[in-house]
């Protein structure tokens, strides 16, 4: 017998909250038709709960709610109102914030305090930045011969498919799914298998807030299965993904093989390097890159995984890195005062471990961490390699963990190609109190974004997006509302002047 779609899970103080299980389609919770997904968590190496996932049928059934409610409602809605339902949306979530807070802190492992603070947070914060852009939206008038006038009009794409990863399992589909509604397009979005339950609850909130139903689908799955279905879907108009680079070439393949050309966008894996030079403020230095590699966990795509310090003060620099990641304390995701929960599951958990002892006999030294941390739950302790060379595999391949590798340049020249000796450009940093070597660095660096004396800095109104094996495309700001949009050109033969 199959269980209801509310499934009540118990916190580990005894609390119970509620979640959603089954997909999201035309604002109703439906059960699903392929194989049933056990959610695990990553604390206690225990099943949560089984959540139903779509198959091609139930993929089909999303697209056609989406596009019948694009061409019949959602594109006649005034773009004010647009932006009303999205303020509505945030204003949910905020209230729910603490529930959000649990589920990702249960299916996840973030801690709850940065699942509240910066997941969430920020989510809110992006919903309200692109609800205000909603109504303000328009083309331009080009001016052409004396007889003709030209304008462009900036219209929805249609049906957006957003498929998402687990490291930030609402926040990534909310960089999509708050510029796609402004823009007045419908979404189908394929969450992460290995984190369903936070995004499920934001699509009860979709249905509370009054979005007109099909605006929004989730449906829940396997990449091969319902990612693939949906990514060659005929009605799906663009493809907007973030996850790995291999899954990315995936995307790209079965969309390219639908009777339909896509626009495709993709946000992909990075290897990112901080560069630590002679000048820099070290103490300041030191407690950025501790933080821009090991935030969530180390679990972040732009994580500044490769630092490379200059000669003169690498020694200093090291003994005032290893301070500062000695303060992280590795634990239970519901406990106060904790800075890193456990990784996202075993096969992460035995990757990272993996590479671990792969950096060991590429000839790195560990400098601190390098175990796992307990004997139950996904715990790794944040690690340090030093003596690291860029022929070394732990230096070229994203290891997806906290796992940092530090080497080390003479020169500036040196340093920028060593940061540039990588598939991948998503960001990088340098610290330097040198305003031409800051700009040198930010100008020759192969990478989407440059953090100057910072890292990992994130802002609604600025663009975020890589190149090379990193992607292409941008979230978040102006430029990621162009992303979903489509420019049509009107013209004009002006009669009897
Ligand atoms: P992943 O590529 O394994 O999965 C991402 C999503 O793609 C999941 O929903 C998965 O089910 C789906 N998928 C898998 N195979 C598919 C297929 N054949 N067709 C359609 N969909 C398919 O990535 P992950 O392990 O969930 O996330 C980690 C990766 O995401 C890392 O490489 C990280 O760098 C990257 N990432 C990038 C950004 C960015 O903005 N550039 C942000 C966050 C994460």
């Amino acid at each position: 017998m199959s269980l209801p779609d509310i499934q009540t899970l118990t916190l580990p103080n005894g609390k119970t909250i509620d979640t959603h299980t089954f997909l999201f389609i035309n604002n109703e919770f439906v059960a699903g038709h392929g194989p049933m997904i056990d959610t695990v968590n990553p604390t206690t190496e225990e099943v949560i709960c089984s959540v139903h996932s779509a198959d091609e049928s139930d993929v089909d059934a999303a697209v056609q709610a989406a596009a019948t409610c694009f061409e019949t409602t959602w594109r006649k809605v005034a773009p004010a109102q647009r932006g009303r339902l999205i303020n509505k949306l945030a204003d949910l979530i905020e209230r729910d914030i603490e529930h959000f807070a649990h589920l990702e802190a249960l299916d996840n492992g973030k801690t709850v305090a940065v699942a509240r603070d910066i997941d969430i947070t920020d989510s809110v914060a992006c919903f309200r930045y692109f609800a205000g852009w909603a109504d303000k939206i328009h083309g331009k008038t080009v001016d052409t011969t004396f007889d003709k006038m030209c304008y462009t009009r900036h219209e929805p794409i249609g049906v957006v498919a957003a498929v998402t990863p687990w490291n930030y399992s609402v926040q990534m589909p909310v960089w999509k799914l708050a510029p796609a509604l402004a823009a007045g397009n419908t979404i189908v979005l394929k969450s992460s298998e290995v984190t369903p339950l936070g995004i499920l609850h934001l699509a009860a909130l979709v249905k509370e807030a009054g979005f007109p139903p099909g605006v929004l689908n989730v449906v829940t799955g396997y990449g091969h299965i319902t990612g693939n279905a949906l990514t060659k879907h005929p009605l799906v108009a663009k493809v907007a993904f973030t996850g790995s680079t291999a899954t990315g070439r995936r995307i790209m393949e079965s969309s390219a093989a639908s009777s339909t050309l896509k626009k495709i966008q993709l946000e992909l894996g990075g290897k990112s390097a901080q560069i630590v030079c002679a000048d820099a403020d070290l103490p300041h230095a030191a407690a950025q890159a501790c933080q821009g590699i090991f935030n969530n966990h180390g679990q972040s795509c732009n994580a500044g995984t490769r630092i490379f310090v200059q000669e003169a003060v690498h020694d200093d620099f090291l003994a005032l890195f290893l301070e500062e990641t000695k303060k992280l304390k590795v634990g239970d995701p519901f406990e106060d005062g904790i800075h890193q929960g456990p990784q996202i599951n075993k096969v992460q958990f035995e990757k990272i471990l993996g590479y671990i002892d792969l950096g060991v006999k590429e000839g790195a030294t560990i400098a601190l961490g390098g175990k796992r941390v307990g004997t139950k739950g996904y715990f790794v302790e944040p690690t340090v390699f030093v003596n690291c060379t860029n022929n070394m595999r732990i230096m070229r391949e994203e290891i997806f963990g906290p796992v940092v590798c530090i080497g080390k340049f003479s020169t500036v020249d040196e340093a920028i190609a060593l940061a540039n000796d990588s598939e991948y450009g998503l960001a990088g940093g340098v610290y330097t109190k040198d305003v031409n070597v800051a700009i040198k660095v930010s100008n020759e660096m192969h990478a989407g974004t440059v953090w100057v004396n910072c890292f990992d800095v994130f802002d609604q109104s600025t663009p975020f997006g890589g190149v090379k094996n990193s992607g292409f495309g941008k979230e978040l700001g102006k430029y990621a509302l162009l992303e979903y949009l489509n420019v049509k050109t009107v013209k004009f033969q002006l009669m009897d002047i």
